[in-house]
């Protein structure tokens, strides 16, 4: 899957202003701070195409990258994000559910879960949410330079284990810093735009 051409389309608040030009979409789902952002921009192999949620100021909107003219890539508000109201988690919430039961282009969904920490509740709704979707999951798990290749087999073992994952599903160990999973990312997601 070579990246020729990344950009930045838009954020978007509501369901109703999204793009209607039918390109297919793979959306990114995870908690704040998962590392989505570090995802998108080292796919696309350019340092700030994506804001970090850590940013200040940065709004929780659906935000859109366009690929090589002809998919999205589409960066979902994160889920647990400690420092909002109860009022704006719900309305995330139900945007996050109407996109992710409603988008018509929506093709696959990346699940990014931080290998330090075993799932978290969220993280499992969200799984069995898209299981019950039929909806293609590509899970990755992020941070991989994080840990000792001790603790990665032993994280790992322990996601597959709460998400009831059988030995052929795939779980992909990612790191933005080292590059680590890059390409297995790509061709992951080039196989579900092919389907
Ligand atoms: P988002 O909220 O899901 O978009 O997460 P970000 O991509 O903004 O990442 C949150 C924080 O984790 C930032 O400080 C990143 O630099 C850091 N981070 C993200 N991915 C990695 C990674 O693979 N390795 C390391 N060491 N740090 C990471």
């Amino acid at each position: 899957l070579p990246i020729k051409k990344a950009e930045f389309v838009s954020c978007f608040v509501d369901m109703k202003s999204l793009p209607d030009n039918q390109l297919p979409e793979i959306a990114l789902v995870g908690r704040s701070n998962v590392g989505k952002s570090s995802l998108i921009n080292k796919i696309v192999n350019r340092k700030n195409l994506a804001k970090s949620s850590s940013t200040p100021g940065k709004t929780r909107t659906i935000n859109y990258y366009c690929i090589n003219d002809s998919w999205y890539m589409v960066d979902l508000p994160g889920y647990g994000f400690a420092k909002v109201s109860k009022t704006e988690k719900e309305k995330w919430g139900r945007m996050i559910e109407k996109y992710l039961s409603g988008r018509e282009p929506l093709r696959g969904v990346i699940q990014l879960l931080d290998i330090r920490h075993p799932p978290t509740q969220n993280d499992i709704l969200m799984k069995e949410w898209l299981n019950h979707y039929q909806m293609p999951i590509l899970l990755v798990a992020t941070k991989a330079d994080k840990v000792s290749r001790n603790e990665k087999q032993k994280n790992l073992a322990v996601i597959k284990k709460t998400f009831n994952l059988s030995p052929e599903q795939p779980l992909i160990t990612f790191s933005a810093v080292t590059g680590e999973g890059v390409e297995e990312v790509k061709a992951a997601i080039e196989e579900i735009l092919a389907e």
